[in-house]
């Protein structure tokens, strides 16, 4: 008879990498989440966050954060559908509603469940979800949750889509894409599939979670970034990035919001989000809208990082955001390289299969906008030491 844990015992990857002394997840972090992290009581330069305006330690989110804990305890104890809503939550719907120009919003306990419950929820049994093939994990397991049918086309590729968009029936059909993609720093071609959503009567569902604050004029995403805000159905976020939290959100149409209220059921069967977490949230909105600065400071960086890396000879893919991937290819020399630079006092993300497609490792780095010029440049002088020495560059 077989044993449902001999997967596990055979398992040994994870080992391997670990006796190599080259195993770099998990790493525990005993400090803040800002721009140098303590790690073994040693001073890391941190290039692997996704707080990008920098905003986790800002004195008026963490005051916003400590007064709600004050005025509400530390947790709901309830579903947002039962005894878990609070006057904070409905008020933050609001706000994000006339954020993302939208009807309503919903917000929900993680992105991931945000992901999880709008699209398995819309989808149903004769509709098809499209999505591009280097969604976020949460896209691709909320379409393995629907009930219809999954469609993927090639990364970014608007032939592709059209391609597909051509092949389904005329039954309901959802285009769900990352704004930003998580890993590769590119942005989706959204005038486009914008174009053909129109074409084949689709609608559009935008994962924002890279774009809020980061992305358009105002920090609205990539539907500002493109003049796109009336066109686009459905915007998602996260707020563990730019927000400083724990959280997500969707907004869309009152229709939608209210049905997915309803339908949603890892909305309706999970707590609903801590009220610290929910203040911080509007906290770091107001920030968003009082200091535009950081935006400006945190592109002035990813455009000088961007060129740098280049100009050292690594391979940066398509990024256009703050995310900037290094092409390595080896996983092996991708745990390598973190190593390398993790001893040498930079911590950044090795990103391996299935993450990324096989022979495609890379080291992602991530910027924020309370890096400074000194730190960028050591990061920098490192990065060119560590590259040549494996031979990446
Ligand atoms: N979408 C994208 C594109 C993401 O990168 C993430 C987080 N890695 C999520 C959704 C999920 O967000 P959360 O961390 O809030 O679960």
């Amino acid at each position: 008879m077989a044993d449902i844990f001999t997967k596990c015992r055979e398992f040994t990857r994870a080992k391997e990498i670990m006796a190599m002394g080259i195993y770099p997840y998990f790493t525990e972090i005993s400090s803040a989440q800002e721009t140098e992290v303590i790690i073994d009581g040693r001073n890391v330069l941190m290039l692997g966050s996704n707080s990008y305006l920098g905003l986790t330690c800002h004195p008026k989110v963490k005051a916003a954060a400590a007064a709600a804990l004050d005025k509400y305890g530390t947790g709901c104890a309830g579903s947002r559908f039962l005894n878990g809503t609070l006057d904070i939550h409905r008020e933050l719907e609001e706000r994000l509603a006339r954020f993302f120009r939208k009807e309503d919003a919903l917000v929900f306990s993680t992105g991931f469940q945000t992901n999880l419950g709008t699209i398995s929820a819309l989808v149903a049994k004769n509709d098809t979800v499209l999505i591009d093939r280097l969604d976020h994990a949460s896209i691709i397991d909320g379409t393995r949750m629907a009930f219809g049918k999954i469609k993927k086309f090639i990364h970014n590729d608007m032939e592709d889509l059209d391609r597909v968009l051509s092949l389904c029936n005329e039954n309901g059909k959802l285009i769900v894409i990352d704004g930003v993609f998580s890993m590769e720093g590119d942005i989706a071609r959204l005038p486009r599939i914008n174009e053909l959503a129109k074409k084949y009567g689709a609608r559009i569902m935008v994962d924002d979670a890279h774009s809020i604050g980061v992305l358009g004029k105002t920090g609205r995403g990539t539907s500002e970034h493109f003049g796109l805000e009336s066109e686009i159905d459905l915007i998602m976020i996260t707020f563990s990035k730019t927000l400083a939290s724990i959280g997500g959100c969707v907004a869309g149409d009152e229709s939608v919001i209210h049905y997915l209220k309803h339908h949603s059921r890892p909305l309706i069967f999970s707590a609903s989000l801590p009220p610290s977490a929910v203040a911080t949230v509007m906290a770091c909105l107001d920030i968003i809208e009082e200091e535009p600065e950081r935006r400006e400071r945190l592109w002035n960086i990813t455009h000088k990082m961007q060129s740098e890396f280049t100009g050292m000879g690594f391979d940066i893919g398509k990024s256009e955001t703050p995310i900037i991937p290094l092409f390595i290819g080896d996983m092996e020399k991708a745990f390598m390289m973190r190593k390398l630079l993790f001893d040498a006092g930079i911590f950044v993300n090795p990103v391996v299969p299935p993450a990324v497609p096989p022979e495609q490792a890379l080291i992602r780095t991530s910027f924020m906008a309370t890096h400074t010029d000194p730190q960028l440049d050591f990061a920098l002088e490192t990065f060119q030491k560590m590259g040549k020495k494996l031979g990446i560059i």
